[in-house]
């Protein structure tokens, strides 16, 4: 089956000024979309053709033979949820259940931001920081290039992502203003709370 390029769940003009339509149009129209049709080239023809997005990435991790296809496979699935962990007038405090659970797991929402900025910031060169459920635990992980928490039996709650495809054409190398940006205002709570 084919791996398909999902809609947004928003305008691509709906995250303005925070994330311009100019960066959606790249970010999204060019660098996922290139992902989703090299994995449609890898698998076409092979023992991955038919499986879903989540097997082709579990079962070519780790594979030597495979890096390519993980790679973009990987970052099939993690733009496509990186997506959905934004929305217009988002951001701030969290409501309902993940709001308790990271009172009770980090001590204060301060301590969240602390560790979850800190992850993006630090992660050196391309990745993603996230925030992940782990033996019913929360925890901030980051990863560097296409890798993905579901390889590591993590969960993955939350996403952003500090490739610098990602930011670059709003905040040029101004990744923390960017990191920043993201949690104050884009952050999609419900999308998150869906998931525990
Ligand atoms: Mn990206």
């Amino acid at each position: 089956m084919a791996i398909v390029l999902p809609d947004l769940p928003y305008p691509k003009e709906a995250l303005e000024p925070y994330i311009s339509s100019k960066t959606i149009d790249f970010h999204y129209g060019k660098h996922h979309n290139t992902y989703v049709v090299n994995t449609n080239k890898l698998i076409e023809g092979t023992e991955f053709s038919e499986l879903s997005l989540e097997s082709i990435i579990s079962k070519t991790y780790g594979d030597s033979l495979k890096v390519g296809l993980f790679n973009n496979a990987a970052q099939v699935w993690n733009h496509s949820f990186y997506w959905n962990c934004m929305k217009p007038n988002g951001g701030g405090l969290p409501t309902g259940k993940i709001w308790d659970k990271i009172n009770s797991d980090f001590g204060t929402y301060d301590k969240f931001v602390e560790e979850f900025k800190n992850a993006g910031a630090t992660q050196f060169g391309s990745g993603w920081a996230w925030l992940v459920i782990e033996n019913h635990k929360l925890k901030i992980v980051k990863t560097p290039n296409a890798d993905t928490p579901m390889v590591h039996n993590q969960k993955a709650l939350l996403t952003v992502d500090v490739w610098e495809h990602a930011y670059y054409l709003d905040y040029q190398n101004r990744r923390p203003d960017y990191l920043n940006t993201f949690i104050e205002k884009l952050i999609n709570w419900d999308f998150v709370n869906t998931l525990l």
